[in-house]
């Protein structure tokens, strides 16, 4: 392991001493599971959801491999735009955006823009009139970890009327789309939404309107390992609501599903302390079980930064702190994990979704830097130019590393 750890340092240029946190992203990961969401989800382009990682690397990496985008704000179009993808590929999915974001998007072309309340479209109509809009309707999320419908997406018994305020407006309506909720651990929650969905293209289509984008939204698990059979549930919806010869074009939003697994992150044990005595004062305070002595490890990143998990194979009760002086900056407050010692590194998977996003420098701890690896296999498939910025590391070598647990010089 020493070896290893010796030469991931060299490779990513690492000095011996350094204690910031950093992920690695593995773009190789990204490039397995656009293959996999080709292969299982035929009929279905995926516009990545930028919100939740907009780390350039991946940005790039997914452009090169032919998504489109997700942008819930200015900020993002840029970045993406930046990025070199074209206005086209790009769709605003943010259902409520200041008005100054229409703007922008009308004057850098980005057409395609959801919707879901006539205040909405008044702000549209009055700065970008020539907005391809998708209607969002709230569906069924109660079976999702983070539930999306109560705070966006029209009830289906004001659609007529928002549908017929479109019309007096001469907005165009192109679409439907909705959001499960993300995390979801039900794929027949995609099945209702979609027939849902069929009910709001009919009353369109009645009205007038050319009816030709479904945009199923995110919600995709994207852990390593963690499947769940929502392709074939999907599949099997749009064959019968929206069948292939309907002329309709299906897009997704999937966010975490790309990215949760591609990203580890590598967090320094700066600190630690075993607190052998007063074990019932921390009892008391953090409803924990203790019996006999607990380790306490301070380790570089915490929930103000990448990190809400977990770690690795359980050993000692042990309580794991951020390193700002906030004591709500545990990152787990009773843990069974093997005893590790200053200087050590803890390596979390699964690190990819809403974390590099929502890390702050709270205090001014260094925020975690991002090391994105690919292997030469990948670069050669494709376009190298578009990927030669990154730095390569050969795939086994690099699975090891991920997979290995906690490392130790
Ligand atoms: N699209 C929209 C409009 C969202 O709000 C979100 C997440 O909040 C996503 C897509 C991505 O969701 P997920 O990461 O669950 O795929």
């Amino acid at each position: 392991m020493a070896m290893i750890w010796d030469e991931v340092n060299q490779e990513l240029g690492l000095s011996d001493d350094s204690e910031v946190s950093f992920h690695v992203a593995n773009l190789d990961d990204l490039h397995q599971k656009h293959i996999r969401w080709l292969r299982t989800l035929p009929r279905v382009k995926p516009f990545y959801a930028v919100k939740c990682n907009s780390t350039p690397a991946v940005i790039r990496m997914l452009s090169t491999l032919g998504t489109g985008f997700d942008c819930a704000s200015k900020g993002e179009i840029e970045l993406v735009l930046s990025l070199g993808v074209t206005p086209e590929k790009i769709i605003f999915a943010h259902t409520t955006k200041p008005q100054s974001h229409i703007k922008y998007a009308s004057t850098r072309g980005v057409d395609m823009m959801t919707f879901d309340c006539e205040e909405e479209l008044l702000k549209i109509s009055a700065c970008h009139t020539r907005a391809k809009l998708v209607l969002r309707i709230a569906v069924d999320d109660s079976k999702s970890a983070i539930k999306l419908s109560q705070k966006f997406g029209t009830k289906p018994s004001v659609v007529k009327k928002l549908l017929e305020r479109c019309k007096e407006l001469d907005l165009e309506v192109i679409g439907v789309s909705f959001h499960v909720g993300s995390g979801c651990t039900d794929s027949l929650a995609y099945r209702q939404a979609i027939e849902d969905a069929r009910h709001v293209f009919d009353t369109a289509v009645l009205l007038g309107f050319q009816m030709r984008l479904l945009d199923i939204g995110g919600g995709f698990p994207g852990k390593e390992g963690f499947q769940i059979q929502f392709d074939e549930v999907i599949n099997e919806a749009l064959d019968k609501f929206f069948p292939a010869d309907s002329g309709v074009q299906v897009i997704a939003e999937p966010g975490r599903y790309y990215v949760d697994s591609a990203f580890t992150l590598a967090v320094n044990v700066f600190a630690k302390k075993v607190v052998m005595d007063d074990v019932t004062q921390i009892r008391g305070v953090y409803n924990v079980s203790i019996d006999q002595g607990v380790m306490m490890y301070y380790i570089s990143d915490g929930v103000f930064g990448s990190l809400n998990c977990l770690i690795y194979d359980p050993r000692y009760r042990s309580i794991i702190w951020g390193p700002t002086c906030d004591s709500l900056d545990r990152v787990t407050a009773n843990y069974w994990m093997p005893e590790v010692q200053v200087g050590d590194w803890l390596l979390i998977d699964n690190m990819g979704a809403y974390s590099v996003c929502c890390s702050s420098d709270f205090s001014f701890f260094d925020k975690a830097d991002i090391y994105p690896v690919l292997s030469a296999d990948v670069v050669e498939a494709q376009a190298p130019c578009a990927l030669s910025s990154h730095i390569y590391l050969s795939l086994p070598y690099l699975t090891l590393w991920v997979r290995g647990g906690a490392v130790h010089k």
